[in-house]
């Protein structure tokens, strides 16, 4: 038992085995949740021209305080008025060209208007001017390679004129749960049945990761059955299974895949619920082997797929992201091997507290429904005491 990988040893592997796969050009709007694939630079500068960050009037500083002539007007998206000679202010706008000449922006609430002049306080140079190239200046670097785009990032590359990035391509990943006793949602249970949910749990989690879900129609554990089935899954990018792969007389998939030419890379790791997780790969379809318990299914997701699915898409950090929290209640711990406990975060002044919800069995699907986290207790003698620091993953 103690000869088994752990965790990191197994995602190691993993990892290893991953190339991510080829770009290909994604419109920004499109591309919140990818990874670029090569650094993305600014065509232009940004600001592309000093602009004004207040409605107000342009000015020389060394011309205030004092009373101007107001000798024209500057508004957003014009191109520049005329210079602004000695004693005289332009009224601008915010994001308005600051015309050749002037130094500084007044702003309205420090004039008075007085007819065809203004009397405005006193501004230093560069006051309330945007600079051009002070957010950046072409040439220089916007996103880097592998860093993952949320909104700030994709709202840059727009302010800079970029209109599509180059994105590695998303993976798509086949479905296949296996079981006999397998009924779809929605078709009445017959006696020993239970509805299949992994397809629909995993099909999630794969949307979330920003792979392609491409379920296949359940199969029984029958050899044949099985084989085709999984002959189909090896033609996508990832092929994930569901049940199967312990060592009951109908855990066929393992057999199944070696026979197909899948190369095993492991079968079990320290970890619990889990344990008997399969990775394989044939040529470059990668293919984890999943427990058919729910919540093994979920975990070994977070644990093992979704990292490699992230390295697939470019990820330079795939994870997975655990973050720091502490717990909430004591928490017994496992001689062998390291567990995920489903736990729900509640935000606190100390930190995020975790707290293990009832029912921790791998098969009680709707107890872990009432967590979103994922709490890992490592491996050792005796009891977490609450109030521990603990490392968990957001589910
Ligand atoms: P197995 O890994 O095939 O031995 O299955 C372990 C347990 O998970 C058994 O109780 C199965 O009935 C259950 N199970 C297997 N596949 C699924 C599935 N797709 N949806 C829900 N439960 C499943
Ligand atoms: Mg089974």
């Amino acid at each position: 038992m103690s000869k088994l990988p752990t965790i990191d040893e197994a995602l190691r592997l993993v990892l290893e085995s991953v190339r991510p796969l080829e770009a290909e050009d994604v419109p920004v709007g499109e591309a919140p949740g990818r990874w670029p694939a090569r650094e993305a630079v600014a065509a232009v500068d940004l600001p592309p021209f000093d602009s004004s960050a207040m409605d107000g009037y342009a000015v020389r500083a060394a011309d205030t305080p004092g009373e101007l002539r107001v000798a024209a007007q500057s508004a957003a998206g014009r191109p520049a008025a005329a210079a602004l000679a000695a004693g005289e202010a332009f009224g601008i706008s915010t994001g308005a060209v600051v015309p050749e000449g002037a130094d500084a922006v007044v702003p309205v609430e420090v004039t008075e208007s007085r007819g065809d002049s203004v009397r405005v306080d006193a501004v230093a140079v560069g006051d309330n001017v945007r600079f051009r190239g002070s957010d950046i200046r072409a040439g220089d670097v916007v996103v880097r390679a592998g860093s993952r785009l949320g909104p700030a990032q994709v709202g840059a590359l727009a302010a800079v004129g970029i209109g599509t990035v180059e994105c590695c391509r998303r993976p798509r990943v086949a479905l296949l749960a296996t079981g006999t006793e397998l009924r779809r949602p929605g078709e009445p249970l017959g006696p020993g049945e239970i509805y299949e949910s992994n397809t629909t749990l995993l099909a999630a989690q794969l949307r979330s990761a920003g792979a392609l879900p491409e379920p296949l129609d359940a199969v029984a554990d029958d050899e044949q059955a099985t084989r085709a089935a999984l002959a189909r899954g090896l033609e996508a990018d990832v092929l994930i299974t569901s049940g199967g792969v312990s060592v009951g007389p109908h855990d066929l998939v393992r057999a199944a895949l070696s026979e197909l030419g899948a190369e095993e890379v492991f079968w079990r790791v320290a970890v619990k619920p889990g344990k008997p997780v399969v990775f394989a790969r044939r040529g470059a379809t990668l293919v984890f082997g999943l427990p058919g318990n729910p919540v093994s299914s979920l975990v070994g997701f977070e644990l093992f797929v979704r990292p490699a699915l992230y390295a697939l898409q470019g990820a330079a950090a795939p994870g997975p992201a655990y973050e720091p929290g502490l717990l909430a209640a004591p928490l017994r711990r496992g001689p062998d091997r390291d567990e995920l406990v489903r736990a729900r975060a509640l935000p606190s002044e100390e930190g995020m507290r975790l707290e293990p919800v009832a029912g921790q069995a791998s098969h009680m699907i709707a107890r872990a429904a009432a967590a979103d986290a994922l709490v890992l207790v490592p491996r050792g003698d005796g009891e977490l005491a609450a109030g521990t620091s603990v490392r968990w993953l957001r589910i």
